[in-house]
C-alpha cells in the first residue's frame, strides 16, 4: 500500500513542525467541518488558545451606508502552527474544543503576496 500523508480536507500546506496535540487537525484526531474565516490574531495565551478578529461591514438601510463591525472569536492554536499576536491566520470550524473554542487555526498567512499571486 502506498503511504499517504494525512490530509485534513482543506487545501492548506502541511506544517513543518510536528506536535503531540490531540486537538491538532494535522497530528491529532480533530476533524474539521463548517465555515472558514480569515482574521488577525489579537492575543494568545498559554493554553494553546488565541483570540482572532476581523472587520466586516454592516449595512444600515436607514442611512444607506455601511458601518464597521468587528467579529471576535476564540480559536485553538496548535503547537505546530503557533501563531503569534499580529499574524494573519485562516481558521476553520470544528467541534467544540472548550467552552468558547470551536474554531482551529489551520494556516498562517504570512506570505499574503504569494497567495494572491497563485490564485
Ligand atoms: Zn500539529
Amino acid at each position: 500500500m502506498k503511504k499517504q500523508q494525512k490530509t485534513i480536507g482543506v487545501e492548506v500546506p502541511f506544517p513543518k513542525e510536528k506536535c503531540e496535540d490531540e486537538n491538532c487537525p494535522f497530528h491529532g484526531k480533530l476533524k474539521l467541518r463548517g465555515r472558514i474565516f480569515k482574521g488577525k490574531v489579537i492575543s494568545k495565551d498559554t493554553h494553546r488558545s488565541a483570540i482572532i478578529a476581523w472587520d466586516r461591514q454592516h449595512y444600515i438601510p436607514k442611512y444607506e451606508r455601511y458601518e464597521k463591525r468587528r467579529s471576535k472569536i476564540a480559536v485553538h492554536n496548535p503547537r505546530c502552527i503557533d501563531a503569534q499576536a499580529g499574524d494573519d491566520v485562516k481558521v476553520i470550524e470544528t467541534r467544540p474544543i472548550s467552552k468558547t473554542k470551536h474554531f482551529v487555526i489551520i494556516q498562517k498567512l504570512k506570505d499574503e503576496t504569494n497567495i494572491s499571486k497563485n490564485s
